[in-house]
Protein backbone atom coordinates (compact mmCIF):
# COMPACT_ATOMS: atom_id res chain seq x y z
CA UNK A 1 0.00 0.00 0.00
CA UNK A 2 1.42 3.00 -0.47
CA UNK A 3 2.27 5.69 1.90
CA UNK A 4 1.42 8.93 2.02
CA UNK A 5 4.92 11.24 3.79
CA UNK A 6 3.61 13.27 6.71
CA UNK A 7 5.24 16.39 5.26
CA UNK A 8 3.98 16.10 2.45
CA UNK A 9 0.38 16.14 4.44
CA UNK A 10 1.49 19.01 6.67
CA UNK A 11 3.13 21.71 3.94
CA UNK A 12 1.78 20.41 0.37
CA UNK A 13 0.21 23.67 -1.23
CA UNK A 14 -2.76 21.33 -2.70
CA UNK A 15 -3.67 21.33 1.17
CA UNK A 16 -3.37 24.88 1.69
CA UNK A 17 -5.05 25.34 -1.77
CA UNK A 18 -8.08 23.22 -0.56
CA UNK A 19 -8.99 25.26 2.25
CA UNK A 20 -8.75 28.26 0.59
CA UNK A 21 -11.16 26.77 -2.75
CA UNK A 22 -14.66 27.80 -1.49
CA UNK A 23 -16.19 29.37 -4.23
CA UNK A 24 -18.21 26.89 -6.91
CA UNK A 25 -16.47 26.54 -9.47
CA UNK A 26 -17.94 26.23 -12.92
CA UNK A 27 -18.52 22.71 -12.64
CA UNK A 28 -20.07 22.29 -9.61
CA UNK A 29 -22.64 24.97 -10.63
CA UNK A 30 -23.06 22.24 -14.09
CA UNK A 31 -23.23 19.27 -11.52
CA UNK A 32 -25.78 21.43 -9.79
CA UNK A 33 -27.81 21.88 -12.97
CA UNK A 34 -27.08 25.38 -12.65
CA UNK A 35 -25.57 25.85 -15.89
CA UNK A 36 -26.59 23.64 -18.73
CA UNK A 37 -25.16 20.71 -19.73
CA UNK A 38 -25.05 18.19 -22.26
CA UNK A 39 -25.06 14.89 -20.25
CA UNK A 40 -23.35 11.20 -20.83
CA UNK A 41 -23.92 10.04 -17.43
CA UNK A 42 -23.40 10.35 -13.99
CA UNK A 43 -22.32 8.22 -10.67
CA UNK A 44 -23.10 8.48 -7.35
CA UNK A 45 -19.80 10.42 -7.20
CA UNK A 46 -19.11 11.63 -10.57
CA UNK A 47 -20.70 13.56 -13.35
CA UNK A 48 -19.81 13.07 -17.13
CA UNK A 49 -20.88 16.07 -19.89
CA UNK A 50 -19.61 16.80 -23.50
CA UNK A 51 -17.01 19.13 -23.88
CA UNK A 52 -18.96 22.45 -25.26
CA UNK A 53 -15.84 22.96 -27.99
CA UNK A 54 -14.84 19.46 -28.72
CA UNK A 55 -11.84 18.56 -29.95
CA UNK A 56 -13.06 15.79 -31.64
CA UNK A 57 -16.54 14.39 -31.45
CA UNK A 58 -17.86 13.12 -28.84
CA UNK A 59 -15.04 14.89 -26.50
CA UNK A 60 -16.44 14.28 -23.06
CA UNK A 61 -15.70 15.60 -19.69
CA UNK A 62 -15.91 13.39 -16.37
CA UNK A 63 -15.75 15.15 -13.24
CA UNK A 64 -15.90 14.57 -9.41
CA UNK A 65 -18.88 15.96 -7.51
CA UNK A 66 -16.63 16.38 -5.09
CA UNK A 67 -14.87 19.74 -5.72
CA UNK A 68 -11.00 19.71 -5.72
CA UNK A 69 -8.69 21.41 -7.62
CA UNK A 70 -6.23 18.66 -8.50
CA UNK A 71 -6.36 15.05 -8.31
CA UNK A 72 -4.31 14.47 -5.35
CA UNK A 73 -6.75 16.81 -3.52
CA UNK A 74 -9.46 14.50 -4.28
CA UNK A 75 -10.70 12.05 -1.35
CA UNK A 76 -9.68 8.46 -1.81
CA UNK A 77 -13.35 7.37 -3.03
CA UNK A 78 -13.67 9.99 -5.77
CA UNK A 79 -10.50 9.56 -7.15
CA UNK A 80 -11.37 5.41 -7.31
CA UNK A 81 -14.56 6.29 -8.44
CA UNK A 82 -13.88 8.75 -11.11
CA UNK A 83 -11.79 6.06 -13.27
CA UNK A 84 -14.87 4.18 -12.88
CA UNK A 85 -17.02 6.84 -14.52
CA UNK A 86 -14.17 7.17 -17.35
CA UNK A 87 -14.48 3.42 -18.20
CA UNK A 88 -18.22 3.91 -17.86
CA UNK A 89 -18.06 6.93 -20.47
CA UNK A 90 -15.81 5.02 -22.78
CA UNK A 91 -18.29 2.01 -22.77
CA UNK A 92 -20.94 4.88 -23.93
CA UNK A 93 -18.94 6.38 -26.46
CA UNK A 94 -17.90 3.14 -27.95
CA UNK A 95 -21.16 2.10 -29.03
CA UNK A 96 -21.75 5.32 -30.81
CA UNK A 97 -18.25 5.89 -32.74
CA UNK A 98 -17.48 2.28 -32.77
CA UNK A 99 -14.00 2.23 -31.58
CA UNK A 100 -12.34 1.05 -28.56
CA UNK A 101 -9.15 3.60 -28.84
CA UNK A 102 -9.40 6.94 -26.60
CA UNK A 103 -7.23 10.11 -25.64
CA UNK A 104 -7.20 10.84 -22.23
CA UNK A 105 -5.90 13.81 -20.81
CA UNK A 106 -5.92 15.77 -17.56
CA UNK A 107 -4.85 18.71 -17.29
CA UNK A 108 -3.81 18.80 -13.46
CA UNK A 109 -3.79 22.66 -12.04
CA UNK A 110 -2.98 26.15 -14.15
CA UNK A 111 0.61 25.25 -14.95
CA UNK A 112 -0.90 21.98 -16.74
CA UNK A 113 -2.71 24.51 -18.70
CA UNK A 114 -6.00 23.86 -16.68
CA UNK A 115 -8.64 26.32 -16.99
CA UNK A 116 -11.37 25.05 -14.98
CA UNK A 117 -10.02 24.72 -11.50
CA UNK A 118 -11.85 21.50 -10.92
CA UNK A 119 -10.83 17.93 -11.64
CA UNK A 120 -11.90 16.25 -14.86
CA UNK A 121 -10.85 13.92 -17.39
CA UNK A 122 -11.12 14.52 -20.99
CA UNK A 123 -12.26 11.60 -22.84
CA UNK A 124 -11.93 11.67 -26.82
CA UNK A 125 -12.79 8.79 -29.17
CA UNK A 126 -10.28 8.18 -31.82
CA UNK A 127 -10.90 6.61 -34.81
CA UNK A 128 -9.92 5.57 -38.13
CA UNK A 129 -11.14 8.65 -39.88
CA UNK A 130 -8.49 11.06 -37.64
CA UNK A 131 -4.79 10.64 -37.50
CA UNK A 132 -4.02 8.45 -34.66
CA UNK A 133 -1.13 11.66 -33.49
CA UNK A 134 -0.95 12.54 -29.68
CA UNK A 135 -2.92 15.07 -28.66
CA UNK A 136 -1.11 16.45 -26.15
CA UNK A 137 -0.32 19.11 -28.79
CA UNK A 138 -3.92 20.15 -30.07
CA UNK A 139 -4.49 24.19 -29.87
CA UNK A 140 -7.72 24.50 -28.32
CA UNK A 141 -11.17 24.52 -30.25
CA UNK A 142 -12.54 28.14 -30.21
CA UNK A 143 -15.33 27.91 -32.48
CA UNK A 144 -18.55 28.36 -31.47
CA UNK A 145 -20.73 25.36 -29.26
CA UNK A 146 -22.77 23.52 -31.59
CA UNK A 147 -25.59 23.31 -28.95
CA UNK A 148 -27.97 21.50 -31.19
CA UNK A 149 -25.54 18.30 -32.03
CA UNK A 150 -24.54 18.68 -28.43
CA UNK A 151 -28.04 17.84 -27.33
CA UNK A 152 -28.72 15.11 -29.82
CA UNK A 153 -25.59 13.46 -29.17
CA UNK A 154 -26.12 13.67 -25.31
CA UNK A 155 -29.14 11.98 -25.67
CA UNK A 156 -28.04 9.17 -27.53
CA UNK A 157 -25.06 8.77 -25.28
CA UNK A 158 -27.50 8.66 -21.92
CA UNK A 159 -29.51 5.71 -23.81
CA UNK A 160 -26.64 3.75 -24.10
P1 LIG B 1 -9.03 22.48 -19.24
O1 LIG B 1 -8.31 23.38 -20.15
O2 LIG B 1 -8.39 21.13 -19.09
O3 LIG B 1 -9.35 23.13 -17.91
O4 LIG B 1 -10.42 22.15 -19.93
C1 LIG B 1 -11.60 22.86 -19.68
C2 LIG B 1 -12.59 22.37 -20.68
O5 LIG B 1 -13.88 22.75 -20.26
C3 LIG B 1 -12.37 22.93 -22.09
O6 LIG B 1 -12.16 21.85 -23.00
C4 LIG B 1 -13.68 23.69 -22.37
O7 LIG B 1 -14.11 23.58 -23.71
C5 LIG B 1 -14.64 23.00 -21.41
N1 LIG B 1 -15.76 23.83 -20.99
C6 LIG B 1 -15.75 25.11 -20.55
N2 LIG B 1 -16.98 25.52 -20.23
C7 LIG B 1 -17.83 24.48 -20.47
C8 LIG B 1 -19.23 24.28 -20.35
N3 LIG B 1 -20.05 25.23 -19.90
N4 LIG B 1 -19.74 23.08 -20.73
C9 LIG B 1 -18.93 22.10 -21.20
N5 LIG B 1 -17.60 22.22 -21.32
C10 LIG B 1 -17.04 23.40 -20.96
Amino acid sequence: MHQTYPIFRRIHPHNLNRRLMTEPTLFTKIIQGEIPSSKVAEGDTWYAFLDINPQRPGHTLVVPREQAQRVAELSSKSRRDLMDGVVEVQRRLSIEFETTDFSINVNDGPLAGQEVPHVHFHIIPRTKSGTSRPLWNMSKNSSDPDFEALASLSKKLQSY
